[in-house]
């Protein structure tokens, strides 16, 4: 199958925002202004458990407004905010829906896209039930949103700090929140399956570590469960046009894996996608090992059921200066290592 159309659209400049403001499309730097689209964008694609073809547009949104999706398909074109309170299923990706029922789902890798390019304000419209899968990854989101542009607004940007540990346990799966002034995700798999294996990677999301490290690798299933999920009605869009297929032996790909761990990379991209639901970035560690939705958002529902643990922040100008400086040094002091260079294993709080 290769019937995934990418057609970009961009239309409609953002009025309200133009006046004080730089439109760029440097979606690395991490600012301590809130952030949007400098005007909106479309692509076309398919749903992966829908197999039916959604339009998805992005628009800029006020300061404030968070990341809303919004179902044009039905009539008054119903609102979610994309935050972990609105998840309703995470049985194969993260579906938010609302008070009526109206529902949007696989919204992780474009919510990773958004957290990736530190998009805090936006509105993402689909025509169906679920969002484009494209090519499985997030990379076809960045590239959208680079396209379009990003844009200061005239708001202070505000994160979630940690202020205690909160680990989240079920049988050998766990995911923890813990303390630090950095911004790391890091994930270990384990899998009875030679191909995959046992997969451990720490990332640090600043300085376009996302874009370069994370972003492109792609979501991945077993040749030998796709018929059963075919039969209950997912994956319907599925193929080697969106996802890595695993064999009995081997990656079913003709074209291979983007990254040799690609699958634990895959994992990073949904937990940060996942944990962008939080509503802000998350100042503060992640850790999961074996998790995946279900967990990714209990976590987020235990770290809000506990005022204690939690606080909201403002990013200081000064504050950035200072981590700019540290990731200078760290950069002279660690040696070149190929495309791991970018990627920092960081085992205890800066
Ligand atoms: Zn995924």
């Amino acid at each position: 199958m290769n019937h995934i159309g990418a057609a970009l659209s961009g239309s409609e400049s953002f009025d309200a925002l133009e006046s004080g403001s730089t439109s760029k499309s440097d979606v690395t730097a991490f600012s301590c202004h809130q952030m949007t689209l400098s005007r909106s964008i479309s692509c076309v694609g398919i749903g992966l458990h829908s197999g039916a073809s959604v339009r998805l547009t992005l628009k800029p949104a006020a300061p404030g407004t968070g990341i809303v999706f919004r179902r044009v398909d039905l009539e008054g074109a119903p609102e979610i905010p994309a935050r972990w309170d609105h998840v309703v299923d995470t049985t194969m990706c993260s579906v938010i829906g609302n008070a009526d029922g109206v529902t949007v789902g696989t919204v992780e890798h474009l919510m990773a896209a958004f957290a990736g390019c530190h998009i805090d304000n936006a509105i993402a419209e689909v025509d169906g039930p679920e969002v484009p899968v494209m090519d499985g990854s997030s990379q076809p989101f960045v590239f959208l949103i680079e396209c379009a542009g990003v844009i200061e607004q005239d708001a202070p940007r505000r994160l979630i700090e940690i202020l205690k540990p909160v680990r989240l346990e079920d049988g050998d799966k766990m995911a923890e929140l813990v303390p630090s002034s950095t911004f790391t995700v890091g994930f270990e798999i384990d899998f009875d399956h030679h191909v995959i294996s046992r997969q451990r990677i720490v990332v640090e999301l600043v300085n376009g570590t996302f874009k370069k490290e994370i972003a492109r690798a792609r979501t991945f299933g077993f040749a030998r469960d796709v018929e059963k999920l075919q039969a209950a009605g997912l994956a319907r869009g599925g193929s080697f046009d969106n996802a890595v297929v695993i064999g009995e032996d081997c990656v079913l790909n003709q074209g291979g894996l983007r990254y040799d761990d690609e699958f634990v990379r895959h994992k990073v991209l949904d937990a940060v996608g996942d944990l962008y639901l939080a509503g802000a970035t998350i100042k503060g560690d992640f850790m999961g090992v074996r998790a995946g939705h279900n967990i990714n958002n209990r976590l987020l529902r235990a770290l809000f059921a506990d005022e204690t643990a939690w606080r909201w922040v403002t990013l200081e100008e000064d504050e950035i200066a200072v981590r700019a400086e540290i990731e200078e040094e760290d950069m002279i002091s660690k040696p070149a290592s190929g495309s791991y260079s970018e990627v920092v294993e960081v085992s205890t709080q800066a």
